[in-house]
């Protein structure tokens, strides 16, 4: 049976790489987005590759477009294999923790905390009918402790807390077929990263990896190896 993916904040970067790569394995991707015009864009540029990708419209931060999502994904395909919570911002760079606008934290942490975890919270569900799951959290080495250095204090405390989330789903779901886990892509160059070093086909290649593997649960990765929270 052909596996289903939803990818969040798809229409560029690596969410769009990864969408790719995923398609090119055979697996239906829908890739989804919070502006429509862009999404249906990337959505046309992946189809004229020939690739099996359709567009849903999902901004992370409201709930209930992340409830419409579920419930169309359950009505047509009554399955869902792989999440990959790509979406995010990183909006006081600049920024120490002693200076930080707490109201961008909050933003920060609905887009790359809340969503990830009521996306989880509607899409498991699905998953756990199929006994089947891929939960793919797109983290960042700035969120973890052992590389913790300073700036962007809302992006790295939004990081740190999707690791915890990981950690806990992984324990909650230790004795199904779902695994849940982070992954740091490195530096890439995106518009999040304009000075990025690697390419995003680097960046993607360990979200692939760990939609495609068995891979253990509750970890986070980098170029596939384990890394220290
Ligand atoms: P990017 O080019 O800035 O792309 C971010 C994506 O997230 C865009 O598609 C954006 O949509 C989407 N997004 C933001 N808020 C959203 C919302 N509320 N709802 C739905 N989509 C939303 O960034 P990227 O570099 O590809 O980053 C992808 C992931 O990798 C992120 O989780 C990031 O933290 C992580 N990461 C990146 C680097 C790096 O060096 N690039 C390093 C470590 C970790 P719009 O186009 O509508 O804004």
């Amino acid at each position: 049976m052909q596996k289903i993916a939803i990818v969040t904040g798809g229409n560029r970067g690596i969410g769009f790489e990864i969408c790719r790569q995923l398609a090119r394995m055979g697996i239906k991707v829908i890739l989804t987005a919070r502006d429509e015009g862009k999404g249906k864009d990337a959505v046309r540029k992946l189809q004229y590759e020939g690739l099996d990708v359709v567009f849903y419209s999902l901004d992370v931060t409201d709930e209930q477009s992340i409830k419409r999502l579920a419930g169309w994904v359950e009505r047509t395909f009554n399955r869902i294999d792989i999440l990959i919570n790509n979406a995010a911002i990183n909006i006081d760079e600049d920024c120490t923790a002693l200076k930080a606008d707490i109201n961008k934290i909050k933003e920060t942490m609905e887009t790359n905390v809340y969503g990830p975890l009521r996306l989880c919270q509607a899409l498991l569900p699905i998953m756990r009918k199929n006994n089947f799951g891929r939960i793919v959290n797109v983290s960042s080495g700035a969120g973890a402790l052992n590389e913790m250095t300073t700036g962007s204090p809302g992006y790295r405390i939004s990081k740190t807390a999707l690791n915890v989330i990981t950690k806990l789903l992984g324990n909650e779901l230790v004795a199904t077929n779902i695994t849940v886990n982070s992954l740091c892509p490195g530096r890439v160059r995106t518009d999040m990263n304009p000075n990025g070093e690697r390419s995003v086909e680097q960046g993607a290649d360990t979200a692939i990896w760990l939609a495609d593997e068995n891979v253990e649960t509750g970890k986070f990765f980098r170029d596939r190896k384990e890394i220290p929270w």
